[in-house]
């Protein structure tokens, strides 16, 4: 089945029904959406070669223009790889070339500029009048072209542990599981509900509009196109019944802009959160600021929003004997997974011992684009071994303890040390470097560099700020440097990063 089957439904049944809205206006009802995604999906068959199984690349932040243009791409087969804007030029270069994306959607915006596209990449300007007249162009509305349940949809690039981005490969199948299971573990979606757009489509937000999409509600990008908390809580008093998701970062600067402004969130309905851990205190703030809006999701790109979950009737019940530990908890396994905690060997662990976290139902990966060997690694006798640590209680909620990937969590961002290891270690004077997290109010966690200056050469912080700023984003840069004569090793000479995040906690001297 198609999933853009869902929006053709949706057109059908309730053709007037406000489907899109760019801030308050109202910018199409659900037949024009479903006729604009069709007219370019057929501009894009005839005109750019786009069959089914070509790769279409997005490269721009949240608009309107985006979700249409990724519903023409799965209209006729295609599958779409949205890409996170704030990554560096070079490195949303390296995924269009990984993913031999043969089209790319980008607006005027900085995201696309100085992006250095191959031969047979073509890119369309979503915000010119090319892409009017493909909205506008098409024959009568027809409804999308079948796919099987495992064909691929969406390539979903994570950050690579090994310095290079993933692309997981999430079929059609995996995204009707996964928003099915939205609808049992999550939240109750109706025609009256609408959902913002305030994290980037790209990535997590972007997975809620399936769900949104069948039941006929209506999706909001903010103006500011981002997570503005002043205007989230405004636009929530205009629209009412709106939902969002948010990282955890997020929801405390929701918070902060609530109690400061006293609002009390009026007209969200639900604040779905998840991407990294919610300290308790941040969430009994939430709760008693804006009141019982709150679900917790568990999930990664390879089982997309769908290991575990937490309610909002379980988050709210302050009274309950085991609400703290369950609150810290991420929750238990959702309808369309199973879940375990396992050692090395895959046996499942007694509760309460933390092990690798591991997954296994419908909305599971294909595996890794082109990748065989990380698939390998990572489906292993058909469960998905997520590098997640945790245990699980006897009640089956699993709480987190640590991660096995060594991925920092940045503002709700993954960033792997790996990926900013390999670009210090690229500078002509720096013999060695490691690069750990380290906690941080603001954003959860703030990446610190540790680095070994080459015996004759001498660098500053300002040279490794330019350099950094010209190999990688902007937000996996590190916020803090420390210059060492060396890293602490084992000795199979392995660095230490638990001495070097002890160091930041207890400097010497
Ligand atoms: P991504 O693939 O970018 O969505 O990142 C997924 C990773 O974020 C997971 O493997 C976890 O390490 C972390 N994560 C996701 N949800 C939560 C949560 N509710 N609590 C703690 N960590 C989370």
């Amino acid at each position: 089945m198609n999933i853009a089957n869902w929006l053709y439904s949706a057109a059908m049944t309730a053709p007037g029904s406000p489907a899109l809205l760019s801030g308050n206006d109202l910018r199409g009802n659900y037949l024009q959406f479903s006729q604009h995604a069709s007219a370019i999906g057929h501009n894009l068959q005839h005109d750019y070669k786009v069959e089914p199984g070509t790769r279409v690349a997005f490269l721009m932040k949240n608009r309107i223009e985006y979700l249409i243009a990724l519903y023409a791409v799965w209209w006729v087969g295609g599958v779409t790889v949205p890409i996170n804007n704030r990554l560096h030029a070079k490195e949303a270069a390296w995924i269009i070339e990984n993913s031999e994306a043969s089209v790319l959607f980008t607006d005027a915006g900085p995201d696309s500029q100085g992006l250095s596209l191959p031969d047979s990449c073509t890119q369309i300007r979503v915000d010119t009048d090319i892409f009017d007249a493909m909205e506008d162009g098409g024959p009568e509305l027809s409804p999308p072209l079948p796919r099987e349940m495992d064909a691929l949809a969406w390539l979903f690039y994570t950050s690579g542990t090994t310095g290079r981005p993933k692309g997981v490969m999430l079929t059609h199948g995996n995204l009707v599981a996964m928003s099915l299971s939205y609808t049992m573990d999550v939240d109750d979606v109706t025609s009256q509900d609408a959902f913002l757009y305030a994290a980037p489509i790209s990535h997590g937000a972007g997975l809620y509009n399936f769900v949104h999409v069948r039941k006929g509600a209506r999706h909001v990008i903010p103006a500011s196109r981002g997570f503005e908390p002043a205007e989230i809580l405004d636009l929530a008093e205009q629209h009412d019944r709106l939902s969002l998701f948010a990282a955890p970062t997020m929801v405390k600067r929701l918070v902060d802009e609530a109690k400061a402004s006293t609002r009390d969130g009026r007209g969200i309905k639900s604040v779905i959160y998840g991407g990294g851990p919610m300290y308790l205190a941040d969430l009994e703030d939430a709760l008693d600021v804006l009141g019982p809006k709150f679900i917790q999701i568990y999930g990664q790109g390879e089982s997309p929003m769908t290991i575990t979950s937490i309610g909002r009737e379980e988050l709210e019940d302050r009274s309950h004997l085991k609400w703290r530990e369950r609150a810290a908890s991420v929750g238990t396994a959702m309808s369309c997974v199973e879940v375990r905690v396992v050692d090395a060997s895959m046996n499942d662990l007694p509760s309460g011992t933390p092990g690798e976290v591991i997954v296994r139902g419908q909305t599971v990966m294909k595996g890794y684009w082109r990748n065989e060997k990380a698939t390998r690694e990572t489906l292993a006798e058909g469960w998905l071994k997520t590098g997640d640590i945790g245990y699980l209680n006897a009640d089956g909620y699993l709480t987190l303890t640590d991660r096995s990937k060594d991925v920092i969590i940045s503002g709700g961002s993954n960033i792997y040390p790996r990926e900013v290891e390999e670009v210090l270690m690229r500078h002509g004077a720096i013999l060695e470097a490691a690069v750990v997290g380290r906690p941080s109010d603001k954003w959860g966690e703030e990446v610190v560099a540790f680095v070994v200056i080459r015996t004759g050469e001498s660098c500053d912080v300002e040279t490794l700020e330019a350099w950094c700023k010209s190999e990688i984003a902007s937000f996996k840069k590190p916020k803090h440097y420390e210059f060492c004569e060396a890293l602490p090793k084992n000795s199979y000479g392995k660095i230490l990063k638990t001495e070097l995040r002890a160091q930041l906690k207890h400097p010497a001297g």
